[in-house]
Protein backbone atom coordinates (compact mmCIF):
# COMPACT_ATOMS: atom_id res chain seq x y z
CA UNK A 1 0.00 0.00 0.00
CA UNK A 2 1.41 3.34 -0.82
CA UNK A 3 1.61 6.14 2.00
CA UNK A 4 0.56 9.82 1.57
CA UNK A 5 4.37 10.49 1.81
CA UNK A 6 5.02 14.27 3.03
CA UNK A 7 9.13 13.94 2.55
CA UNK A 8 11.04 17.02 1.98
CA UNK A 9 12.92 14.97 -0.04
CA UNK A 10 13.95 12.38 -1.46
CA UNK A 11 10.41 13.01 -1.80
CA UNK A 12 6.99 11.73 -3.54
CA UNK A 13 7.18 11.00 -7.07
CA UNK A 14 3.99 10.07 -9.80
CA UNK A 15 2.76 7.10 -9.60
CA UNK A 16 2.31 6.67 -13.28
CA UNK A 17 6.25 7.66 -13.29
CA UNK A 18 6.87 4.91 -11.07
CA UNK A 19 5.02 2.19 -12.75
CA UNK A 20 6.38 3.20 -16.13
CA UNK A 21 9.63 2.65 -15.18
CA UNK A 22 8.96 -0.80 -13.08
CA UNK A 23 7.58 -2.30 -16.65
CA UNK A 24 10.33 -1.04 -18.44
CA UNK A 25 12.57 -2.36 -15.77
CA UNK A 26 13.75 -5.52 -17.57
CA UNK A 27 13.55 -4.73 -21.28
CA UNK A 28 13.52 -1.12 -21.74
CA UNK A 29 11.83 -0.28 -25.20
CA UNK A 30 13.19 -3.67 -26.70
CA UNK A 31 16.91 -3.24 -25.72
CA UNK A 32 16.57 -6.80 -24.06
CA UNK A 33 18.01 -4.51 -21.06
CA UNK A 34 17.55 -1.57 -18.18
CA UNK A 35 18.39 1.59 -18.22
CA UNK A 36 20.63 0.72 -15.38
CA UNK A 37 22.51 -1.76 -17.70
CA UNK A 38 23.26 0.21 -21.09
CA UNK A 39 26.08 1.95 -22.20
CA UNK A 40 25.70 5.99 -21.60
CA UNK A 41 27.23 5.92 -25.11
CA UNK A 42 24.29 3.95 -26.59
CA UNK A 43 22.11 4.97 -29.48
CA UNK A 44 19.05 4.36 -26.57
CA UNK A 45 20.73 6.22 -23.94
CA UNK A 46 21.43 9.00 -26.15
CA UNK A 47 17.74 9.23 -27.43
CA UNK A 48 16.82 9.04 -23.30
CA UNK A 49 19.09 12.20 -22.34
CA UNK A 50 17.88 14.54 -25.48
CA UNK A 51 14.50 13.54 -25.45
CA UNK A 52 14.90 14.83 -21.47
CA UNK A 53 16.90 18.01 -22.36
CA UNK A 54 14.10 18.87 -25.52
CA UNK A 55 11.04 18.58 -23.03
CA UNK A 56 13.00 20.68 -19.96
CA UNK A 57 13.24 23.04 -22.30
CA UNK A 58 10.07 22.97 -23.94
CA UNK A 59 8.43 23.13 -19.81
CA UNK A 60 10.63 25.75 -19.09
CA UNK A 61 10.59 27.72 -22.39
CA UNK A 62 14.24 27.90 -21.93
CA UNK A 63 16.47 30.25 -24.71
CA UNK A 64 18.95 28.74 -26.85
CA UNK A 65 21.78 30.71 -25.15
CA UNK A 66 21.46 29.11 -21.95
CA UNK A 67 22.72 25.75 -21.58
CA UNK A 68 21.44 22.41 -20.00
CA UNK A 69 23.63 20.66 -17.70
CA UNK A 70 23.27 17.09 -15.71
CA UNK A 71 25.00 17.25 -12.89
CA UNK A 72 26.08 14.93 -10.06
CA UNK A 73 27.09 16.03 -6.50
CA UNK A 74 23.85 17.53 -4.94
CA UNK A 75 22.61 21.32 -4.62
CA UNK A 76 25.88 21.25 -2.29
CA UNK A 77 28.86 20.73 -5.15
CA UNK A 78 27.16 23.78 -6.87
CA UNK A 79 27.79 25.60 -3.80
CA UNK A 80 31.24 25.50 -4.42
CA UNK A 81 31.21 25.04 -8.53
CA UNK A 82 29.26 28.65 -8.56
CA UNK A 83 32.12 30.91 -6.91
CA UNK A 84 34.94 28.68 -8.97
CA UNK A 85 32.74 29.22 -12.38
CA UNK A 86 32.08 33.24 -11.37
CA UNK A 87 34.19 34.83 -8.90
CA UNK A 88 35.97 36.80 -11.68
CA UNK A 89 36.23 39.95 -8.75
CA UNK A 90 36.42 37.34 -6.33
CA UNK A 91 33.60 38.95 -4.51
CA UNK A 92 29.69 37.74 -5.00
CA UNK A 93 26.71 39.12 -2.75
CA UNK A 94 24.56 36.35 -0.80
CA UNK A 95 20.87 37.34 0.20
CA UNK A 96 20.60 34.29 3.33
CA UNK A 97 16.82 33.23 3.78
CA UNK A 98 17.92 29.65 5.46
CA UNK A 99 20.48 27.01 6.11
CA UNK A 100 21.38 26.16 2.62
CA UNK A 101 21.81 30.14 1.46
CA UNK A 102 23.95 29.79 4.32
CA UNK A 103 25.75 26.69 3.65
CA UNK A 104 26.41 28.55 0.03
CA UNK A 105 27.52 31.62 1.07
CA UNK A 106 29.75 29.74 3.38
CA UNK A 107 31.16 27.50 1.14
CA UNK A 108 31.82 30.79 -1.40
CA UNK A 109 33.73 32.28 1.57
CA UNK A 110 36.73 30.08 0.79
CA UNK A 111 37.05 30.99 -2.90
CA UNK A 112 36.45 34.69 -2.41
CA UNK A 113 34.57 37.30 -0.35
CA UNK A 114 31.22 36.66 0.23
CA UNK A 115 28.91 39.71 1.03
CA UNK A 116 25.79 38.88 3.55
CA UNK A 117 23.52 41.55 1.77
CA UNK A 118 20.72 40.24 3.48
CA UNK A 119 19.65 38.27 5.93
CA UNK A 120 16.20 36.96 8.13
CA UNK A 121 18.50 34.96 10.64
CA UNK A 122 16.91 37.64 13.08
CA UNK A 123 13.36 35.82 13.21
CA UNK A 124 14.38 31.90 12.47
CA UNK A 125 14.10 33.04 8.61
CA UNK A 126 10.40 32.69 8.98
CA UNK A 127 10.21 35.60 6.04
CA UNK A 128 12.08 36.83 2.94
CA UNK A 129 13.58 40.14 3.61
CA UNK A 130 13.21 43.74 1.50
CA UNK A 131 15.83 43.08 -1.51
CA UNK A 132 14.43 46.19 -3.86
CA UNK A 133 16.68 48.08 -2.80
CA UNK A 134 20.41 45.84 -1.55
CA UNK A 135 24.10 47.63 -0.93
CA UNK A 136 25.19 45.48 -3.85
CA UNK A 137 29.26 45.54 -4.11
CA UNK A 138 29.89 46.97 -7.33
CA UNK A 139 32.66 44.63 -8.37
CA UNK A 140 30.31 41.64 -7.25
CA UNK A 141 30.15 38.88 -9.46
CA UNK A 142 26.61 37.53 -9.30
CA UNK A 143 23.91 37.69 -6.27
CA UNK A 144 23.02 34.65 -4.63
CA UNK A 145 19.40 33.48 -3.85
CA UNK A 146 18.00 30.16 -2.38
CA UNK A 147 14.25 30.71 -4.34
CA UNK A 148 12.42 28.11 -1.67
CA UNK A 149 13.45 27.80 1.38
CA UNK A 150 13.13 23.96 2.19
CA UNK A 151 13.43 23.78 5.72
CA UNK A 152 11.48 27.63 6.72
CA UNK A 153 9.15 27.47 4.05
CA UNK A 154 9.50 30.66 2.41
CA UNK A 155 9.90 31.53 -1.09
CA UNK A 156 10.78 35.16 -3.30
CA UNK A 157 7.65 36.16 -4.42
CA UNK A 158 9.87 38.56 -6.43
CA UNK A 159 13.30 38.18 -7.57
CA UNK A 160 15.61 40.74 -6.03
CA UNK A 161 16.59 43.89 -7.58
CA UNK A 162 20.46 42.90 -8.30
CA UNK A 163 21.74 46.05 -10.19
CA UNK A 164 22.61 44.66 -13.05
CA UNK A 165 24.37 41.93 -11.72
CA UNK A 166 24.08 38.25 -12.79
CA UNK A 167 21.40 36.44 -10.62
CA UNK A 168 22.08 32.99 -9.25
CA UNK A 169 19.36 30.96 -7.94
CA UNK A 170 19.35 27.38 -6.40
CA UNK A 171 15.83 26.10 -7.06
CA UNK A 172 16.03 22.67 -5.79
CA UNK A 173 12.55 22.98 -4.00
CA UNK A 174 10.49 24.76 -6.30
CA UNK A 175 11.84 23.35 -9.48
CA UNK A 176 9.23 22.75 -12.09
CA UNK A 177 6.26 24.09 -9.42
CA UNK A 178 5.63 26.99 -11.69
CA UNK A 179 6.47 28.84 -14.67
CA UNK A 180 9.63 30.46 -14.30
CA UNK A 181 11.37 33.45 -16.51
CA UNK A 182 14.67 32.24 -17.24
CA UNK A 183 15.96 35.18 -18.95
CA UNK A 184 15.86 37.00 -15.37
CA UNK A 185 18.73 34.39 -14.02
CA UNK A 186 22.55 33.93 -15.50
CA UNK A 187 22.23 30.98 -13.48
CA UNK A 188 19.43 28.13 -12.22
CA UNK A 189 20.15 25.10 -10.59
CA UNK A 190 18.60 22.61 -8.65
CA UNK A 191 19.15 19.04 -7.13
CA UNK A 192 16.05 17.12 -8.46
CA UNK A 193 15.21 14.89 -5.59
CA UNK A 194 12.57 16.92 -4.00
CA UNK A 195 10.47 17.50 -7.37
CA UNK A 196 11.47 16.48 -9.79
CA UNK A 197 13.41 12.73 -9.52
CA UNK A 198 15.48 10.56 -7.76
CA UNK A 199 18.75 12.16 -5.75
CA UNK A 200 21.58 11.69 -8.11
CA UNK A 201 20.47 14.49 -10.22
CA UNK A 202 21.56 18.34 -10.36
CA UNK A 203 20.25 20.08 -13.67
CA UNK A 204 21.88 23.08 -14.31
CA UNK A 205 20.48 25.98 -16.47
CA UNK A 206 23.32 28.15 -17.61
CA UNK A 207 23.69 30.93 -19.84
CA UNK A 208 26.49 30.64 -22.62
CA UNK A 209 28.31 33.43 -21.88
CA UNK A 210 28.46 32.77 -18.47
CA UNK A 211 30.35 28.98 -19.48
CA UNK A 212 34.03 29.65 -20.00
CA UNK A 213 37.77 28.39 -19.48
CA UNK A 214 38.02 31.16 -16.95
CA UNK A 215 37.98 30.27 -13.94
CA UNK A 216 39.26 29.83 -10.37
CA UNK A 217 42.69 28.30 -10.42
CA UNK A 218 42.45 24.89 -9.05
CA UNK A 219 38.87 23.96 -10.41
CA UNK A 220 38.91 21.01 -10.73
CA UNK A 221 38.08 19.49 -14.84
CA UNK A 222 34.32 18.15 -13.43
CA UNK A 223 33.29 21.24 -12.10
CA UNK A 224 34.32 23.36 -14.49
CA UNK A 225 30.95 24.06 -16.45
CA UNK A 226 32.52 24.52 -19.59
CA UNK A 227 34.10 20.69 -19.38
CA UNK A 228 30.26 19.44 -19.23
CA UNK A 229 28.78 22.13 -21.69
CA UNK A 230 31.23 20.82 -24.25
CA UNK A 231 30.54 17.02 -23.68
CA UNK A 232 26.69 17.42 -23.33
CA UNK A 233 26.76 16.23 -19.84
CA UNK A 234 28.79 12.96 -20.83
CA UNK A 235 32.40 14.21 -20.33
CA UNK A 236 31.84 11.21 -17.56
CA UNK A 237 29.56 9.21 -17.12
CA UNK A 238 26.21 10.73 -15.97
CA UNK A 239 23.88 9.16 -13.39
CA UNK A 240 21.91 7.91 -16.38
CA UNK A 241 18.82 6.07 -14.48
CA UNK A 242 17.79 9.31 -12.56
CA UNK A 243 17.96 11.48 -15.66
CA UNK A 244 15.59 8.77 -17.35
CA UNK A 245 13.19 9.29 -14.35
CA UNK A 246 13.75 13.32 -14.99
CA UNK A 247 12.16 12.55 -18.31
CA UNK A 248 9.54 10.68 -17.36
CA UNK A 249 8.68 13.39 -15.04
CA UNK A 250 9.18 16.07 -17.55
CA UNK A 251 6.67 14.01 -19.72
CA UNK A 252 4.48 14.00 -16.87
CA UNK A 253 3.96 17.73 -16.57
CA UNK A 254 3.82 17.99 -19.79
CA UNK A 255 0.51 15.65 -20.18
CA UNK A 256 -0.81 17.76 -16.84
CA UNK A 257 -0.39 21.01 -19.30
CA UNK A 258 2.77 22.07 -18.05
CA UNK A 259 4.31 24.55 -15.17
CA UNK A 260 0.89 26.61 -15.24
CA UNK A 261 -1.23 23.76 -14.99
CA UNK A 262 1.21 22.73 -12.15
CA UNK A 263 1.43 26.16 -10.33
CA UNK A 264 -2.79 25.93 -10.15
CA UNK A 265 -2.72 22.52 -8.75
CA UNK A 266 -0.12 23.82 -6.39
CA UNK A 267 -1.86 26.65 -5.72
CA UNK A 268 -4.98 24.42 -5.02
CA UNK A 269 -3.64 22.30 -2.59
CA UNK A 270 -1.05 24.88 -0.56
CA UNK A 271 -4.75 26.71 -0.13
CA UNK A 272 -6.21 23.55 1.43
CA UNK A 273 -3.47 23.60 4.23
CA UNK A 274 -2.93 27.11 4.84
CA UNK A 275 -6.91 28.48 5.23
CA UNK A 276 -7.11 25.52 7.59
CA UNK A 277 -4.14 26.68 9.59
CA UNK A 278 -5.24 30.15 9.10
CA UNK A 279 -8.24 29.56 11.22
CA UNK A 280 -7.16 26.49 13.83
CA UNK A 281 -7.32 26.90 17.06
CA UNK A 282 -4.18 24.64 17.80
CA UNK A 283 -2.14 24.46 15.01
CA UNK A 284 -0.31 27.97 13.13
CA UNK A 285 1.57 28.26 10.17
CA UNK A 286 5.18 29.56 11.11
CA UNK A 287 5.83 31.76 7.82
CA UNK A 288 4.92 35.29 7.32
CA UNK A 289 2.06 35.11 4.84
CA UNK A 290 3.08 36.67 1.84
CA UNK A 291 6.46 34.90 1.85
CA UNK A 292 4.60 31.39 2.25
CA UNK A 293 6.10 28.30 -0.40
CA UNK A 294 3.46 26.35 -2.15
CA UNK A 295 5.97 23.21 -1.45
CA UNK A 296 7.22 23.46 2.03
CA UNK A 297 4.66 24.07 4.97
CA UNK A 298 6.03 24.14 8.27
CA UNK A 299 3.30 24.30 11.46
CA UNK A 300 3.64 23.83 15.24
CA UNK A 301 1.01 23.08 18.17
CA UNK A 302 3.13 25.31 19.98
CA UNK A 303 3.52 22.44 22.51
CA UNK A 304 6.93 19.82 21.59
CA UNK A 305 4.96 16.81 23.30
CA UNK A 306 1.78 17.10 21.63
CA UNK A 307 4.04 18.17 18.19
CA UNK A 308 5.32 14.73 18.85
CA UNK A 309 2.11 12.90 18.87
CA UNK A 310 0.65 14.63 16.37
CA UNK A 311 3.49 13.30 13.90
CA UNK A 312 3.38 10.22 15.93
CA UNK A 313 -0.84 9.72 15.06
CA UNK A 314 -0.33 10.91 11.53
CA UNK A 315 2.37 8.00 10.79
CA UNK A 316 -0.22 5.41 12.11
CA UNK A 317 -2.49 7.02 9.68
CA UNK A 318 -0.84 6.67 6.74
CA UNK A 319 0.40 10.10 6.76
CA UNK A 320 4.49 9.83 6.54
CA UNK A 321 7.06 12.46 7.14
CA UNK A 322 5.56 15.11 9.06
CA UNK A 323 8.63 16.11 11.15
CA UNK A 324 9.96 19.51 11.11
CA UNK A 325 13.81 19.36 9.79
CA UNK A 326 15.76 18.99 12.45
CA UNK A 327 16.31 22.43 13.73
CA UNK A 328 13.48 24.03 13.70
CA UNK A 329 11.27 21.21 15.13
CA UNK A 330 7.58 21.27 14.91
CA UNK A 331 6.05 19.61 11.80
CA UNK A 332 6.32 20.59 7.83
CA UNK A 333 4.22 19.17 5.24
CA UNK A 334 5.84 19.26 1.71
CA UNK A 335 3.13 19.00 -0.89
CA UNK A 336 5.59 18.67 -4.29
CA UNK A 337 4.11 18.19 -7.87
CA UNK A 338 3.18 14.57 -6.99
CA UNK A 339 1.15 15.12 -4.06
CA UNK A 340 -2.24 14.56 -4.83
CA UNK A 341 -4.83 16.91 -4.11
CA UNK A 342 -6.93 14.44 -2.06
CA UNK A 343 -3.51 13.88 0.03
CA UNK A 344 -3.75 16.76 1.76
CA UNK A 345 -7.46 17.32 2.09
CA UNK A 346 -6.87 14.11 4.14
CA UNK A 347 -4.18 15.56 6.04
CA UNK A 348 -6.21 18.35 6.87
CA UNK A 349 -9.34 16.10 8.05
CA UNK A 350 -7.14 14.24 10.44
CA UNK A 351 -5.36 17.65 11.55
CA UNK A 352 -9.31 18.87 12.58
CA UNK A 353 -9.76 15.16 14.11
CA UNK A 354 -6.66 15.77 15.95
CA UNK A 355 -7.69 19.31 17.24
CA UNK A 356 -11.28 18.10 18.58
CA UNK A 357 -9.02 15.35 20.17
CA UNK A 358 -6.23 17.61 21.70
CA UNK A 359 -7.72 21.23 21.85
C1 LIG B 1 17.97 19.76 -0.32
C2 LIG B 1 18.51 21.08 -0.71
C3 LIG B 1 19.87 21.28 -0.95
C4 LIG B 1 20.91 20.20 -0.77
O1 LIG B 1 20.82 19.27 -1.76
P1 LIG B 1 21.84 18.07 -1.91
O2 LIG B 1 21.47 17.51 -3.23
O3 LIG B 1 21.63 17.15 -0.76
O4 LIG B 1 23.23 18.64 -1.92
C5 LIG B 1 20.29 22.53 -1.36
N1 LIG B 1 19.40 23.53 -1.53
C6 LIG B 1 18.09 23.37 -1.30
C7 LIG B 1 17.16 24.52 -1.50
C8 LIG B 1 17.60 22.14 -0.88
O5 LIG B 1 16.28 22.00 -0.65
Amino acid sequence: MRVYNFSAGPAVLPEEVLKEAADEMLDYNGTGMSVMEMSHRSKAYDEIIKTAEKDLRELMNIPDNYKVLFLQGGASQQFAAVPMNLMKNKKAAYIVTGQWAKKAYQEAKIYGEAVEVASSADKTFSYIPDCSDLAIPDDADYVYICENNTIYGTKFKTLPNTKGKILVSDVSSCFLSEPVDVTKYGVIYGGVQKNVGPAGVVIAIIREDLITDDVLPGTPTMLKWKTQADNDSLYNTPPCYGIYICGKVFKWIKKMGGLEAMKAHNEKKAKILYDFLDQSKLFKGTVRPEDRSLMNVPFVTGNEELDAKFVKEAKAAGFENLKGHRTVGGMRASIYNAMPIEGVEKLVAFMKKFEEENG
